[in-house]
């Protein structure tokens, strides 16, 4: 690392520019920090830099185009950021999933998970052309009094937290800038430039990769059948507006609508699964499609002239053992995180990362001493994704039999609008610095969590495939709807805490049930030596044990509908077991 004085010798330009806070990357992440932290704290000179010129393109920029509700909220209602939303991006409906059934020639055979009907508008989501929208937030900085250098590259970062300001280098074609800034925020992506220089990545057991395109032409899976009853399953709006999966074992493939008319297609895989070398260029990606997705490949061959981009990205998954610090530095965005794209976190990871590193500057700006408040928003940043990661971990082989994940998705949805949904939306992350409650009961889920995920895995092992011709919809559960609207209800103080404690309680009766339900459809049928044993394995669990009884306490007066389980069908009814 070079010394001040080389950097002063270096410096093509005389200027020291001297800022509160360095934002390092101007994609979504930092763009929409910048906003934040300005509208939180007016006063603070922000500045952030991008490597990229802007305008850039629209449609074939960037992936992370599907938002769920967290981010959506995060856009929409605490940015302020409505009107382009609405105007200038796509509304999403829902999440959909079409599974694999023998060949994959006719989708109307698939099963099918998604929305028959728009969710309320309170908790809309949208499909983000994101070219579009970082344009649109790169030229609003400057009208809010931040300034933004794009085709700058951040060069080299030296912290000097014994010291009041760390020190940047910034490269531009024409003249080089020396900045001087109390916090430094990296924001750089996958580039990660201070997780690396700091020695801070984390490896990850979950091994995916994935490959993406997009068309200058809207795909519509509505058009591939004209079958009338199909299509009259959906009641209001389009399915062409959901982010449409088609789901394999170890892979799916998405299919999202773009403002800018293009469609963005994307193919993920499990590393171990699926050879990564068979999908790595536009032919053999579409090759693979042929195999695995025919109808999917038939359209993108008709448009085939109207491929924009084509992009890979191996082993995406990374964690890191530090994002927040008292020594005036912060990760947010896949400068410190990075899951997995199966429903669309990324942005969510956004919106609370940003959240928290807000609180921060914004007290330590105002002169509070901030260790304790950075360990525990560290911790829980950490925590939170750490315990989502085991959503995704270990289960892409679920992704091909429709029952397992249909029951996994409804529980993962659920999951999400029952705890992180109701703090997201109720302002509640950073406030979990002064509620103890708060991380007890997060750490109780993120228990409960695991052992789900575990016993989906041990479900997937003894559990029959091949199912077809059949629709679910996620408000065929009115846990669903409950859970969902429940994010807005707007509470305070003790009803919040209660709601938390109650939507924690509610998950433990619903694995109840899970377990319970395929205890007994495995009771029932004749079972072979490894189904046996694995029943017994389960009703020797403690931990399962206790959530079959929490469930059975409750459920005469207070019965939940077990569709979600067996795929709509009534709750003791008897399935066919394959092994
Ligand atoms: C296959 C896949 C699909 C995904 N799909 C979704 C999805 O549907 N929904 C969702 O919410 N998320 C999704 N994600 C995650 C999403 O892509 C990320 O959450 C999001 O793009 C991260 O934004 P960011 O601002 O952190 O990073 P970026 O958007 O990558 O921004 C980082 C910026 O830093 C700049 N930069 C880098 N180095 C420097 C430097 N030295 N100096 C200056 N600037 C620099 C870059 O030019 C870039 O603009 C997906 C991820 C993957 C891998």
């Amino acid at each position: 690392m070079k010394d001040k004085q080389e950097f002063a010798e270096q410096r093509l330009t005389p200027s020291l520019d001297e800022y509160d806070v360095a934002i390092l990357g101007g994609g979504i992440a930092g763009l929409t920090l910048a906003l934040q932290l300005k509208k939180a704290r007016a006063a603070t000179r922000i500045l952030v830099v991008e490597k990229q010129e802007h305008p850039v393109a629209e449609a074939a920029h960037k992936v992370g185009e599907s938002t769920v509700e967290i981010a959506a909220h995060y856009l929409r209602d605490v940015l302020g950021l409505g009107e382009h939303l609405q105007t200038q991006q796509l509304p999403k409906y829902g999440l959909r999933m079409f599974f694999s059934t023998e060949d994959n020639q006719d989708i109307t055979r698939r099963v099918e998970l998604g929305h028959a009907v728009l969710p309320p508008r309170r908790v809309a989501t949208y499909q983000l052309d994101r070219g579009r929208l970082e344009n649109m937030l790169g030229s609003e900085l400057p009208g809010q009094g931040i300034t933004f250098l794009d085709g700058c590259k951040v060069q080299q970062i030296t912290l000097q937290p014994q010291d009041d300001f760390h020190h940047l280098h910034i490269y531009h074609a024409r003249s080089d800038r020396e900045v001087q800034a109390r916090w430094v925020v990296d924001a750089s992506g996958r580039s990660t430039l201070l997780q690396r220089q700091l020695g801070l990545a984390k490896k990850v057991d979950h091994n995916a990769n994935a490959v993406w395109f997009r068309v200058g032409h809207a795909i519509d899976v509505n058009e591939w059948s004209t079958d009338a009853e199909w299509r009259g399953r959906i009641r209001e709006g389009r399915r062409a507006l959901s982010t449409n999966h088609l789901m394999g074992p170890g892979y799916w493939v998405w299919l999202i609508p773009l403002a800018s008319g293009s469609t963005s297609i994307g193919i993920v895989t499990d590393a171990s699964m699926h050879n990564f070398d068979e999908m790595n260029r536009f032919e053999r990606a579409l090759a693979w499609l042929h195999e695995h997705e025919p109808q999917c490949a038939a359209e993108v061959e008709k448009h085939q002239e109207k491929i924009q981009d084509f992009r890979v990205m191996k082993d995406y998954s990374y964690s890191c053992e530090q994002v927040f610090s008292d020594e005036r530095w912060c990760l947010t965005g896949e400068a410190g995180v990075s899951l997995d794209p199966l429903y669309s976190p990324g942005g969510d990871l956004i919106a609370i990362a940003n959240g928290l590193v807000c609180d921060l500057i914004v007290h330590a700006l105002d002169g509070e001493n901030i260790e304790e408040r950075a360990a525990i928003h560290n911790q829980l940043f950490l925590l939170f994704t750490n315990s989502w990661r085991s959503t995704y971990e270990g289960q892409y082989p679920i992704l091909g039999n429709a029952q397992i994940m249909i029951a996994k998705v409804i529980w993962d949805t659920a999951v999400y609008w029952a705890i992180p949904g109701l703090l997201y939306f109720h302002d509640t992350f950073r406030r979990a610095v002064d509620s103890p409650e708060i991380l007890m009961n997060l750490l109780r889920f993120s228990i409960l969590s695991e052992h789900v995920q575990g016993f989906l895995r041990d479900w997937l092992a003894v559990a029959p495939l091949g199912a077809t011709d059949t629709f679910i919809r996620y408000y065929d559960f009115d846990f669903m709807s409950r859970l969902q609207i429940g994010m807005t209800a707007n509470l305070a103080g003790a009803d919040l805490d209660a709601q938390l404690v109650e939507n924690v309680h509610f998950l433990e009766r619903l694995a109840g049930q899970l377990v319970s339900t395929v205890i007994d459809i495995f009771s029932q049928a004749p079972a072979s030596p490894t189904i046996q044993s694995l029943v017994q394995r389960w009703q020797d669990d403690p931990f399962l044990q206790e959530l079959i009884r929490v469930y059975q306490l409750e459920e005469q007066e207070r019965p939940i509908n077990s569709g979600w389980i067996t795929m709509g069908g009534q709750k003791r009814e008897r399935q066919e077991v394959a092994r």
